[in-house]
């Protein structure tokens, strides 16, 4: 347990000093286990929530969720939740308990909890308690649940989903029993709200094992992105692809760095190419314009999602432009760091790379293109050469310093000085690009 940070043990001390009983539970204990750094750390406890607020009365305490007994404690801007010992009844709805009840004993505590790896707990005095064989299931690398599993995923079908993103992230089988009940309940994920669900979507595309995970349980995903099935045993028929659309699809997620947004740019990017297949007079296969109709799906889906309008215009871009040309220029390269800013253009060429990976890589290989591409966008940084309106020698105000008037025909005279300079038409210089506005202000009437 040496992951497990000095506050959390700071925080089971106080607690134990109280007098009552605390553990560290979930995913610390998991992770720690597996000798991987430990995420959040999760506290359960004897204590209700209230003896919980006065034994860390001297610290900061959010009541993030009082009603179900979970606190956060903040102890030196760490965040420690801690929930009082529970049991959970009455799921009518696959989604939330309609009652929570505190319980004194910690074996019921473990018995509502997920997976059997979720629910070890350990302190420091007790060491490990683990009732329902969750070291066993580490040792076996296995995801298996708490009891039965498809009343424990009618519970609360999250769940479902919680399954295939633990066997993504950590690399684990979903045990026999357990998977058939994550594709026999897979169809109540529909009762789940998209927040929760994207919030595992993106825990599960970032996983080691998300390329096997995505052929292996598109079913399941398809309950909230049936726009998914098309791709599956897709033939593409074409030199260019070894691969279907799916395990293509897999491929490329595969290999680009888990990023969230851009892994589901790469989980997106081809869900147009079914819907555009054309196969010529030599029989081979076709997509034209498969990146506008991936872009459509894309924001169909991400809608769906509730993503926030800031990933929905990232993911959105990436999946449309993935097949556009980028042309090794200076010029071409500004152009498109206009167009897509530095982070968008650098993870465009991260999906390009990605997509090249999942394609017939032996005979097609554009590593080398890539990698030039890649320079020149550096050298181009580097230089600091000019590729956006901040950039700019001029600004607005200068215009209007020369006699401009503030108009709509001003800011179209320094997007057209922009244009040239990202051309190389003219340098980025505050002279000539002054000398350039007089010209056009001739040409334009009314100024
Ligand atoms: P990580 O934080 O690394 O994603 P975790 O196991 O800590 O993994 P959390 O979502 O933080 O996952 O949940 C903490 C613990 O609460 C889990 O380990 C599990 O014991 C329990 N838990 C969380 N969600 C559920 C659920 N939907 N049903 C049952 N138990 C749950
Ligand atoms: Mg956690």
């Amino acid at each position: 347990m040496t992951d497990i940070s000095r506050r959390a043990f700071t925080a089971l001390k106080m607690l134990n000093d109280a007098g009552f009983q605390a553990y560290i539970v979930g995913g610390a204990v998991r992770d720690s286990l597996m000798n991987i750094p430990a995420g959040d750390i999760d506290i359960t406890t004897d204590a209700f929530p209230g003896q919980v607020k006065r034994i860390f009365a001297g610290h900061r305490v959010v009541e993030t969720g009082i009603k179900h007994g979970t606190v956060t404690v903040i102890l030196e801007d760490e965040s420690i939740e801690i929930t009082t010992y529970r049991t959970e009844s009455g799921y009518t709805d696959s989604r939330h308990p309609d009652s929570v009840q505190f319980t004194a004993s910690l074996q019921e505590d473990c018995a509502r909890r997920d997976f059997t790896i979720n629910a070890i707990c350990y302190n420091p005095a007790g060491g490990i308690m683990d009732y329902y064989g969750g070291r066993e299931d580490i040792q076996n690398r296995r995801i298996r649940c708490v009891g039965d599993p498809v009343q424990r995923f009618t519970e609360d079908a999250l769940r479902i989903l919680r399954a295939v993103r633990f066997a993504s992230v950590l690399g684990f089988e979903i045990e026999s029993e357990t998977k058939k009940a994550v594709f026999s309940c897979a169809h109540l994920l529909k009762n789940i709200s998209p927040e929760r669900i994207y919030a595992e979507l993106i825990k599960l595309i970032c996983g080691i094992n998300v390329k096997q995970i995505l052929l292996e349980y598109t079913e399941v995903l398809a309950v909230f992105m049936p726009e998914i099935m098309a791709a599956k045993g897709f033939d593409q028929k074409n030199h260019h692809h070894i691969y279907d659309v799916l395990e293509h699809t897999a491929v490329a997620v595969e290999s680009t760095p888990p990023i969230p947004q851009l892994r589901l740019a790469a989980l997106l990017h081809d869900l147009g190419k079914p819907h555009t297949f054309t196969i010529d007079e030599n029989g081979v296969g076709h997509f034209y314009g498969h990146g506008e109709t991936s872009w459509r799906l894309a924001c169909d889906i991400l809608r769906r999602l509730k993503v926030s309008n800031d990933d929905f215009r990232l993911i959105t871009t990436l999946v449309r432009y993935h097949d556009t040309p980028l042309a090794t220029t200076e010029k071409s390269v500004r152009r498109a760091l206009n167009k897509y800013g530095e982070t968008g253009l650098k993870l465009l060429l991260r999906l390009k790379r990605a997509d090249n990976r999942g394609q017939n890589i032996r005979d097609f290989d554009r590593t080398a293109e890539y990698d030039r591409l890649e320079e020149m966008i550096d050298y181009v940084l580097e230089k600091q050469q000019c590729f956006s309106l901040k950039q700019l020698a001029v600004n607005g105000s200068d215009l209007m310093a020369s006699g401009i008037p503030p108009s709509p025909q001003l800011g179209r005279m320094l997007d057209t000085l922009l244009d040239m300079v990202i051309n190389g038409e003219i340098e980025n210089n505050r002279e000539k690009l002054l000398a350039a506005a007089e010209i056009l202000r001739n040409k334009e009437t009314g100024i």
